[in-house]
């Protein structure tokens, strides 16, 4: 089967969010016909949009998963999988911004660009509150720390489709403008646990 390389975001702040991201990891890693390549640091980062809310835990993992006939179908596959697995974390349907049990975002599909207003023949899912059914490379990918500074830890040097920058150059960017303690990296994926492994304190003043 041919497979094509997908980063999702994973964000969350109601509960164990740490826990919640350890586990919507491991519920991406079975994912049929997927394969888990790199999952980066578990982030603490500040709230944007609403403040007044508990901080997020993010963290974003490189998935290889099926291409599927086309990138629009195969990506859309993605996405639909994607709001299943929130549904099945207990995701109520709040503001927009507003605090979640776990958010999972397709920030990109290979090589794809993608805006979508419905989903390919056979495929169903409802435009949701968003603009687009779909938008690839996910449009506040390049804006945000809480998601560039993971997307940097598993994919430093990739230019994505339309960014003249690649991920780490656009990371240390918004790391200037947003400031260290916007994404703090407080764990690191330990594979054969299956979990994260907590940064010691001296270890996360060192880390990037
Ligand atoms: P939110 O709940 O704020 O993450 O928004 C989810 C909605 O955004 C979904 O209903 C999707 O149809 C839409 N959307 C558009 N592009 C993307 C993307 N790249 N990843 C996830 N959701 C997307």
């Amino acid at each position: 089967m041919r497979r094509v390389r997908a980063y999702v975001g994973l964000g969350a702040n109601i509960g164990d969010s740490g826990d919640t991201l350890a586990r919507g990891v491991r519920a991406l890693a079975k994912l049929p016909g997927s394969r888990l390549h790199a999952v980066s640091r578990l982030y603490l980062t500040a709230p944007v949009g609403i403040e007044d809310q508990p901080p997020f835990r993010n963290a974003v993992v490189a998935l290889d998963v099926p291409a599927g006939p086309d990138p629009a179908t195969g990506a859309t596959a993605l996405l639909i999988t994607l709001k299943q697995l929130e549904q099945a974390f207990g995701r109520q349907e709040r503001e927009r911004w507003g605090p979640r049990e776990l958010d999972l975002d397709l920030l990109l599909f290979g090589r794809a660009q993608l805006e979508l207003d419905r989903s390919p023949d056979g495929l169903s899912l409802d435009p949701g509150k968003a603009d687009r059914l779909l938008v690839v490379p996910h449009p506040e990918a390049a804006n945000r720390l809480f998601v560039l500074a993971p997307l940097a830890d598993v994919a430093a040097g990739l230019v994505p489709p339309g960014w003249s920058e690649t991920v780490a150059t656009a990371a240390a960017r918004r790391l200037i403008d947003e400031g260290t303690e916007a994404a703090r990296p407080i764990a690191t994926w330990d594979g054969d646990c299956a979990d994260w492994r907590r940064i010691e304190q001296d270890e996360a003043q060192t880390a990037g």
